[in-house]
């Protein structure tokens, strides 16, 4: 059986540099404690695990800081929880990736310049919550901005528009916020589906990209699996193919995928 891995894999820029940056702000804290992450800082357990035992604790509720350093995820986090930490007077990491922050921008403009703003994603994604954040409250105008969480599928995205274009309006103005290494690794996995017979997609289980992946390879018809690490594959999944394919989310370690194709190997 041949195995084919997608030519891009492993973190991408926004989850390497929001690691980067936890990791400096861990290293100027001299082990003093008081770190935290808002959430955990990327959606990958294994990472944000051995991130905790270098010192970062993950905040789920922000009444329970009262001193120390927040960092904020590569998603972003809403204004009001923002708001919140300031007055409580806690130092804030930014961590958001920067083209997290370019739809940020487009979204302020868009309220500035009088549109109704669509975010079309999942709604609990912290992402689509830190932008409607920004969007503020609806304004009932007649004119509409649609943007895209960052991780959305094309297909997806086209669907939400039209969905939105059903709606009474005088204009509408439409930004392809879709970030380009999670459309590049979107295509990648459709190319592997066409020369594989079995797809493991490697990352998070609450990885909203890695399960997108995921969802292209199940709806494809081709047997496909998602794995955290390499313990949850099983012998059966390979049995008779031919070709399997390996595809990771942007928040999965290169060591991961790696183990994963070495133990399918
Ligand atoms: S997937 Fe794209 S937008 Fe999201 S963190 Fe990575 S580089 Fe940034």
């Amino acid at each position: 059986m041949r195995v084919k891995i997608a030519s891009h894999s492993g973190f991408c820029f926004g989850v390497k540099r929001a690691i980067k940056i936890a990791e400096e702000t861990l290293w100027r804290s001299k082990g003093k404690g008081n770190i935290y992450s808002l959430n955990p800082i990327i959606h990958n357990p294994q990472v944000v695990s051995d991130l905790s035992k270098k010192g970062l604790r993950v905040l789920r509720d922000i009444r329970k800081i009262n001193k120390g350093a927040v960092v904020i995820s590569s998603h972003g986090a809403p204004i009001d929880v923002i708001d919140r930490l300031k007055k409580k007077k806690i130092k804030i990491v930014d961590a958001t990736c920067p083209f997290v922050k370019h739809a940020h921008d487009i979204v302020k403009d868009l309220k500035a310049r009088g549109y109704r703003v669509v975010v079309i994603g999942d709604k609990e994604h912290p992402e689509v919550r830190t932008l409607l954040s920004v969007a503020g409250k609806d304004t009932k105008s007649r004119k509409i901005g649609i943007v895209s969480q960052t991780t959305q599928s094309r297909a997806n995205y086209i669907k939400g528009i039209s969905e939105v274009l059903k709606n009474d309006f005088s204009e509408v103005r439409i930004f392809n916020t879709i970030c380009n290494d999670t459309a590049e690794r979107q295509i990648l996995t459709r190319g592997l589906l066409n020369e594989c017979d079995v797809m493991v997609v490697v990352g998070g289980r609450n990885s909203a990209n890695t399960r997108r992946l995921f969802d292209i390879c199940k709806e494809s018809g081709v047997d496909s699996y998602h794995v955290e690490t390499k313990t949850d594959l099983k012998k059966g999944w390979f049995v008779s193919k031919k070709c399997a394919g390996v595809v990771s989310g942007t928040s999965t370690p290169d060591s991961t995928v790696k183990r994963v194709v070495q133990k399918i190997r």
